[in-house]
């Protein structure tokens, strides 16, 4: 398995983020990043203008942000040529992705900040619709926002990713209860927009794009080294995207690449996003990077732990299982799901 190591959910100075794509990228390389996933609110000007593909050793791709006419639901579009119109609902624009062939996120799912009348929360309301393709389980930029009061302001500027605690109990619980139906997609966001805020007699920038691309990182697992051409690199990002043979991890707590997640029996196999027979026993196995605290979740549960630098579980329940790791009480890496079933197929 190849690891490819990128940061999603990034705003350029195409919407309201503060540098240019070019600049952005080359950020990115002096942090060993391999990818960026552009989402700049309602426009593919930048693809239209050129800006997808390699920047050096960087590969970026250019989706948008979708929000309703109420500025509620946004959701990240990719793989996509057009735009949406402005005034459809989220239950339509979830469906015209969906049918136009592009993959569909839930961005920052659950946010309920209330504590500056500026930055209202901007939650996900249409849990009753299907047809997306994934969720944003940890999302940098709102959970910062989250813990934001008049009181620890200043704190939080100055060491944005200290107070990460991990992804809402919420969204964790959700995204379980949607795997226990078909596959979600979980990844992590940045939703960088690097602000400049006005602290009397300074003008900090908030989350400086270098800072943020070391925190939340998704990591894509693909059979296949990218090769250069755009239009093949795309559709194999894209695919592993889609497959959710991937996971999350906040750099802050330590570099995660390297960690797997994977279930076997005889012969089969099944990665993180696919599905595999349990009745018979099937092993579930996870490797660390470095020694850590795992948890093995399943359907929403804490079910088995370990310390160290492996986790093994055999079992015959059918479920939707995931891994999570902490070093101390630090959140530091979330798998996607597997599946056991209890059919033979
Ligand atoms: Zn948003
Ligand atoms: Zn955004």
């Amino acid at each position: 398995m190849e690891e490819y190591v990128g940061a999603i959910h990034i705003h350029s100075n195409y919407s309201d983020g503060t540098k240019s794509i070019p600049d952005i990228a080359q950020i990115a390389q002096s942090v060993d990043l391999d990818f960026l996933l552009f989402a700049d609110h309602m426009t593919l000007k930048p693809l239209e203008d050129g800006h997808e593909g390699w920047h050096d050793k960087v590969l970026v791709l250019i989706g948008y942000e979708i929000q309703d006419p109420d500025n509620r639901n946004h959701y990240l579009a990719f793989d996509v040529d057009q735009v949406v119109s402005r005034d459809l609902a989220a239950p339509e624009y979830v469906s015209q992705i969906r049918k136009s062939g592009g993959l569909g996120f839930i961005a920052h799912p659950d946010e309920v900040r209330h504590a500056f009348d500026k930055y209202p929360p901007y939650p996900w309301t249409h849990w009753e619709i299907d047809g997306f393709d994934g969720i944003e389980i940890w999302n940098h930029m709102s959970e910062w926002m989250e813990g934001l009061t008049k009181k620890n302001r200043i704190k939080m500027i100055l060491s944005p990713r200290k107070l990460l605690k991990g992804p809402t109990k919420f969204t964790l619980q959700k995204w379980d209860q949607l795997n226990s139906q078909r596959r979600v997609v979980g990844i992590g966001a940045i939703d960088v927009h690097a602000y400049a805020y006005r602290l009397w007699p300074f003008t900090l920038t908030i989350f400086p794009y270098k800072v943020q691309f070391q925190s939340i990182r998704t990591h894509l697992l693909m059979d296949r080294l990218l090769s250069q051409d755009l239009e093949d690199d795309k559709r194999t990002v894209y695919n592993a995207l889609r497959s959710g043979n991937l996971f999350v991890s906040n750099y802050r707590w330590g570099d995660a690449r390297g960690f797997r997640f994977w279930a076997s029996h005889n012969d089969r196999w099944a990665y993180m996003g696919q599905s595999i027979p349990c009745l018979q026993g099937v092993d579930l196995l996870a490797r660390m990077p470095v020694d850590c605290q795992i948890y093995l979740v399943k359907d929403g549960q804490r079910i088995y732990q370990a310390f160290g630098r492996e986790l093994f579980h055999r079992t015959d329940l059918p479920g939707a299982y995931r891994v999570e790791a902490f070093r101390g009480k630090r959140a530091w890496i979330y798998s996607n799901h597997i599946r056991l079933t209890a059919s033979q197929e």
